[in-house]
């Protein structure tokens, strides 16, 4: 869809741009880091924004041999902006849905899928990019962190400011909370 509307625009142009290689505007990309809206601590190391959330990288967890995180959704070094909701609350869908991105479904006792109606806007990221993040229970897992339960990584200053998915049987991605970061040069 994007890249349909990309197109149509540069179409509209009577004076195509020059564009760059893409290795080259990847070093141009300008860098951010993104610290707590609280208490200004930095969360991440320098970070450059992808155009979307990159799709699901190909993991049969189910072939495992040790239960453990999935291949980040994220390359390491990068940061994209999720535009559907996210996380918590779930709520019944009329039609079979998935629950959020990339998480598959769920349904509730009665088979009733249940879907997100959380923020919108949040920044994804590799979960070993972070640092100074401490793991909040907020929903049941087998071996990681689901985002059903809404936000679960807490700041030092104990404002909760991400929500983490890291459960096996998920993908591996932490999201910061657009409500709770704010980005900052380097
Ligand atoms: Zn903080
Ligand atoms: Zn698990």
């Amino acid at each position: 869809m994007h890249d349909r509307r990309d197109q149509d625009q540069e179409t509209g142009n009577a004076a195509p741009k020059h564009r760059a290689p893409a290795a080259e505007s990847d070093t141009e990309a300008e860098a951010v880091v993104f610290v707590c809206m609280t208490c200004e601590v930095p969360l991440t190391g320098p970070l450059t924004r992808l155009p979307a959330v990159p799709e699901l990288p190909y993991h049969a967890w189910w072939d495992a041999e040790e239960p453990g995180p999935s291949p980040p959704t994220v390359p390491s070094g990068r940061y994209a902006v999720e535009t559907e909701p996210y996380g918590a609350p779930l709520v019944v869908s009329e039609v079979p849905a998935e629950a959020m991105p990339r998480y598959g479904t769920i349904s509730d006792e009665h088979g009733q899928y249940l879907v997100s109606q959380g923020p919108r806007g949040n920044i994804v990221i590799n979960p070993d990019d972070a640092h100074g993040l401490e793991y909040h229970h907020a929903s049941s897992a087998c071996c990681g962190a689901t985002p059903t339960g809404g936000l679960n990584q807490r700041c030092a200053c104990a404002t909760l400011v991400a929500t983490l998915c890291s459960d096996c049987c998920c993908p591996y991605e932490l999201h910061l909370s657009a409500d709770h970061v704010r980005a900052v040069l380097p």
